[in-house]
């Protein structure tokens, strides 16, 4: 066991690597993309994996233990890390009830950080999306001479995608949004826990693309009776929608292990 995975509790390293497999498997990651897990014991460390493609993630060996404070790692020989790590450092420093972030590219949401339509709640299994998704600009935050890749590559790119979560209730530091769109890049998910996070990034991804076909659907229709409204799902509906997905993503979760296990391409050692 590597001296990265070796204080890790007995069954998280497995279940990190699952999730990096079941993320791949619904297509939320390619060969970019990431999950990360705040360590349940030192919460200020957090654990992604080296810079591998998710699907390749295998054993404990590949993860890697970073500071939440600056998203250094522990071990300092480990220097193969995601440029992008930053996304994950900023959001746990700044929400301390949050243990598992996931960046992803998928392409269904990409849509919602261009086009200027706001990503709605469509369906009852994405109610925890709420009435509003935020969008992150990088393009309003980088200084003359900066590399403009879309990257989150440091603390202060960090920190702005983190604000975009936002936390209006002063007496709490947990976020309004659990998913954010990112311009040009893909989208930012946060949750309480590795299947829960799962759980919200394939249905958010799975709510992208409903939206997208709801709206062609109707920008194809050529009846004489006028269209309604579109009409998503509103705050109450929404609201009592995420408790349910937050009491039974066990169920998810399950499935998920059982289609990797068959899938055949993922390897989990751990
Ligand atoms: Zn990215």
């Amino acid at each position: 066991m590597s001296a990265t995975g070796a204080s890790l509790p007995d069954d998280l390293g497995r279940k990190f690597i699952s999730g990096c497999h079941i993320l791949h498997y619904h297509r939320v990651l390619d060969a970019y993309g990431h999950l990360s897990v705040r360590h349940p014991m030192q919460p200020d460390i957090f654990i992604m994996a080296r810079q591998i493609a998710p699907a390749l993630v295998s054993a404990l060996e590949d993860l890697v233990q970073y500071r939440v404070s600056d998203a250094s790692p522990v071990d300092p020989s480990m220097t193969d890390g995601y440029v992008e790590r930053y996304i994950h450092s900023e959001i746990f420093k700044k929400f301390p009830d949050v243990y598992a972030v996931i960046h992803s590219h998928a392409e269904s949401v990409i849509p919602y950080g261009i086009s200027g339509v706001p990503l709605q709640t469509c369906f009852h299994m994405a109610g925890f999306l709420g009435t509003s998704t935020p969008v992150y600009d990088i393009s309003t935050l980088y200084n003359a001479g900066d590399k403009q890749d879309m990257l989150v590559r440091d603390t202060r790119l960090g920190e702005a995608l983190a604000d975009c979560f936002t936390n209006s209730k002063s007496e709490s530091r947990s976020a309004d949004h659990v998913v954010v769109m990112m311009r040009g890049h893909g989208m930012t998910v946060i949750a309480p826990s590795i299947e829960e996070c799962v759980l919200r990034a394939i249905y958010t991804q799975q709510n992208a693309s409903i939206q997208t076909t709801a709206l062609m659907t109707r920008s194809a229709y050529r009846g004489s009776t006028p269209l309604p409204e579109v009409r998503y799902l509103n705050d109450a509906e929404a609201a009592d929608s995420a408790v349910m997905t937050h009491w039974s993503s066990g169920r998810p979760w399950k499935l998920w292990v059982r289609e990797i296990e068959q899938a055949g391409l993922y390897i989990n050692k751990a």
